[in-house]
């Protein structure tokens, strides 16, 4: 029997079978939770509905977090199939293409700046919110994603990496929000992994050879990894963690680079 066994998780963001929620929803049904997922715009549905099929569920449901509506429709549809919720993955980010690239400056502009924060990190808090009468009473835990970037300036990552910092700022207020439920909050910071959101990012490959050549482990992570980090902090194994980011980076956010050489 796996540590998630009768769970109920609702995992946002899966659009390929590369995505990081990918990972973990896969990761949380193999530890025996019952899993929901979300899309965002009809051409995607099809899509994601075959990857819940692979995953054991047909609870597949619109949500695109710029829309309150949306996020409101969403938590209302689940209530229907699901009396409550005992985990929440947030794993969202957008930023227009202008304001990851080049120099932070030059893709500056107030609506870049509000279209990243806005879909990045206020839809962490947003989603919480919305699905807080069903994670009520169940010891229950809400999950998001974020980057190195948040804490370090990394090249071209820029207005995206401002936005992280509000979602690592994010988790920590959320937890001390939710902490009165018995509610816990907390955040992975994944090293870089070939995704679709990260070939928005310009030079990515660069960061991931560079990663591959002075992490402590010497190699990139990758989704199940994250996703079996995530499985552990959506469960009661991690009932005295709230809070907190935890590094799946292959340990490269703990050294200076090029000093070990
Ligand atoms: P991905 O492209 O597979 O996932 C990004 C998801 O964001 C997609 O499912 C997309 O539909 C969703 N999204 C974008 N706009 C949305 C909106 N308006 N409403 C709802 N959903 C929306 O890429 P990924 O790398 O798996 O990204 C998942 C998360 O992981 C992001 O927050 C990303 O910043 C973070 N992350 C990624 C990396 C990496 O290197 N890939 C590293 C650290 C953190």
């Amino acid at each position: 029997m796996g540590f998630l066994q009768g769970k109920r998780i609702l995992v946002t963001g899966v659009l390929s079978n590369r995505s990081i929620a990918y990972g973990i929803a896969q990761a949380c049904r193999q530890q025996g939770a019952d899993i929901a997922l979300t899309y965002v715009g009809e051409r995607f549905k099809e899509r994601v509905e075959g990857f819940a099929a692979e995953l054991g569920t047909d609870i597949v449901l619109p949500c695109d977090v710029s829309e309150d509506d949306q996020i409101e429709q969403a938590m209302a549809l689940l209530g229907e199939r699901w009396d409550g919720l005992d985990g929440l993955v947030h794993s969202i980010g957008f930023a227009p293409r202008e304001a990851i690239a080049g120099n932070f400056l030059d893709g500056l502009s107030r609506e870049s700046f509000r279209v990243a924060h806005d879909i990045s990190a206020y839809s962490f808090p947003a989603l919480a919110k919305a699905a807080l009468p069903l994670l009520k009473g169940r010891k229950s835990s809400v999950l998001t994603l974020t980057y190195l970037g948040a804490e370090k300036a990394i090249p071209n990552y820029n207005t995206m990496g401002v936005a992280k910092a509000a979602l690592e700022a994010s988790v920590r207020y959320l937890a001390v929000a939710l902490g009165e439920y018995g509610i816990r909050a907390n955040a992975i910071s994944a090293g870089p992994i070939k995704t679709l959101a990260a070939s928005g990012i310009k030079d990515f490959s660069t960061i991931l050879k560079f990663v591959e050549t002075h992490a402590p482990l010497q190699r990139n992570v990758t989704i199940e990894e994250v996703g079996n980090v995530a499985s552990f902090l959506m469960s009661e194994l991690a009932s005295g963690i709230t809070g907190e980011i935890t590094h799946v980076d292959a340990g490269f956010n703990c050294i200076v680079p090029g000093m070990q050489e």
